[in-house]
This record gives structure tokens, C-alpha cells and sequence, in this order.
């Protein structure tokens, strides 16, 4: 595993762009999603989306249940009306902390590393660290919450 420079910048243009979902999780994307594993750790962030290493493909880690998770084509299929707000930092946004609102819990589509279909119903912190992820994958940072 390596660790990957990441993407500075609100107005980058690959931090703005929808990612694209993927077919076939090829060899070089399990290289990419553990590369991106160890950019996180490195980091020391809760969680990492594709853009954020200069990738278009529709993939994300995400600090669920105290473990970093690999997301494969994940998708948010519900979202409570319950919201909350807490502050948020993102890897790509240095120095920035904002108060962002967020669903208290949500519903979670995804496959795993391995292909394999998943659905979660995830709350709290693990809700909110996989709405930011799935925010960057359509090209959505946290300075767009501001109200
Ligand atoms: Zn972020």
C-alpha cells in the first residue's frame, strides 16, 4: 500500500465533477481502494472519496463502525428526516471546519471490495461520514452547506 497525494481546493475541477460508477472491480481498483485505505490512515481523516486522489470512478472510503470501509459504486437510498448538525473537516479543504447538517440516519447500497452487494442502515457519526464521502462522489464539498 501507498499512501496518495490528495486534491486540494474548492474549485478543482475534479473535486467537482460526478464520479462514474464502475463495472468490473479490476485488479488496479482493489490497488486503488487500499491505497486509498492507507492515504486515510495517513491522513488521519474518517474517510476518503476517489476525486480526492484524482479519480473519476464512483468509490469511496468510509469510517464505519470504527473500521475504514472500502465502497464500491455506493449509493444513499434513504435519508431521515431528522437532522443534526455537527462540525466537519475535509482532507481536501485544509484549515476549514464548518457546522454541516446532516440526516441522523440513512440507508446505504454499495458492494464491497469483493463485488459483493450490501445494504446498511447506518446513524450518528457513521451516517454522517458516508454522506460527506457520497457528496464528493457527485461533486459536492462541505462549503456548499453553507448557508
Ligand atoms: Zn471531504
Amino acid at each position: 500500500m501507498s499512501a496518495l497525494s490528495i486534491v486540494i481546493g474548492e474549485n478543482t475541477p475534479i473535486l467537482r465533477k460526478k464520479t462514474v460508477p464502475i463495472g468490473t472491480i479490476t485488479k488496479e481498483i482493489k490497488k486503488l481502494l487500499s491505497d486509498m485505505k492507507e492515504t486515510v490512515v495517513v491522513a488521519k481523516g474518517a474517510g476518503i472519496a476517489a476525486p480526492q486522489v484524482g479519480r473519476n470512478e464512483r468509490l469511496c472510503i468510509a469510517m464505519i463502525g470504527n473500521k475504514l470501509v472500502a465502497l464500491v459504486n455506493p449509493f444513499i437510498t434513504w435519508k431521515s428526516e431528522t437532522t443534526a448538525i455537527a462540525e466537519e473537516g475535509c482532507l481536501s479543504l485544509p484549515d476549514l471546519w464548518m457546522d454541516v447538517s446532516r440526516s441522523t440516519d440513512i440507508i446505504l447500497e454499495f458492494q464491497t471490495e469483493a463485488g459483493k452487494k450490501r445494504e446498511l442502515k447506518l446513524s450518528g457519526f457513521d451516517a454522517r461520514v458516508v454522506q460527506h464521502e457520497v457528496d464528493h462522489l457527485e461533486g459536492i464539498l462541505i462549503v456548499d452547506h453553507r448557508k
